[in-house]
C-alpha cells in the first residue's frame, strides 16, 4: 500500500527490514543498546559487528528517544536505534513514548539530511504493545511529521508478517478516509 502525504510517499510492505535499500533503517532497540532478539537481532546479525561497536560507544538511549550509527554491511547507510516503551497497560505514558520514538527517529533523519527511511513496527513484538493501537500511533506520528517536513521523500513501514501488514493497512485506510 502506497499513499502520498503532500510531496512525500508513505509505503507499507510486508518483508524483512534488513533487506531495505532506504538510506536508514530504524531498529527497535532497548535502552542499553545491547542488542537482543527480534528485529534488533536481525539487524545486528545482517549488519555485522561494526554497529554494536558504535552502540557501545554511545552507551544507552532513554525510552522514547533515538540514536544513530552507521549500518555496517547493510545496504542502508545508517541505522537509527529507536527505543519504544515496554507496554504495561497504557498508564505509564506508553502512547506518548511510542510517538516520541517515531518522531525522534524522523528528526534524526532530517538532521542527517536523509531522504528515505524504513521503520519496523516498534514495541509490538517482545515489548507487547497492542498492535492496532501501536499502528495508529505510528502512522499518525509519521503522517503529521511528513506534512511538515517535505525534506523526507519516503517512509516505508516494513512489516514482518501478513497479520501485522494487514493491521497497518486497515489503520492507514481508516485514517485517510477520516482525514482526506
Ligand atoms: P520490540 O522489542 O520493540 O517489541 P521486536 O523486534 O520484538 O521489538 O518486534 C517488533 C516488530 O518487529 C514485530 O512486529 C516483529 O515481528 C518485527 N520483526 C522482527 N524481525 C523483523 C525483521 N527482520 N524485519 C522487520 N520486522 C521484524
Amino acid at each position: 500500500m502506497k499513499v502520498s502525504i503532500n510531496q512525500s510517499t508513505l509505503v507499507l510492505v510486508e518483508g524483512d527490514i534488513t533487506k531495505e535499500e532506504t538510506e536508514a533503517l530504524v531498529n527497535a532497540a532497548n535502552d542499553r543498546l545491547a542488542g537482543g532478539g527480534g528485529v534488533d537481532g536481525a539487524i545486528h546479525q545482517a549488519g555485522g559487528p561494526q554497529i554494536m561497536a558504535e552502540c557501545r560507544i554511545i552507551g544507552c538511549c532513554p525510552t522514547g528517544q533515538a540514536v544513530i550509527t552507521t549500518a555496517g554491511n547493510l545496504k542502508a547507510r545508517f541505522v537509527i536505534h529507536a527505543v519504544g516503551p515496554i507496554y504495561t497497560g497504557g498508564a505509564k505514558h506508553e502512547p506518548q513514548l511510542l510517538a516520541s520514538a517515531y518522531r525522534e527517529s524522523l528528526h534524526l533523519a532530517s538532521r542527517y539530511g536523509l531522504k528515505s527511511l524504513s521503520f519496523p513496527s516498534l514495541s509490538t513484538g517482545a515489548y507487547g504493545y497492542p498492535l492496532e493501537e501501536a499502528a495508529e500511533i505510528a502512522l499518525t506520528t509519521v503522517i503529521s511529521y511528513l506534512r511538515e517536513h517535505p525534506e523526507i521523500n519516503t517512509v516505508r513501514f516494513v512489516l514482518f508478517n501478513r497479520a501485522t501488514f494487514d493491521v497497518y493497512c486497515k489503520v492507514l485506510s481508516r485514517r485517510l478516509n477520516l482525514v482526506e
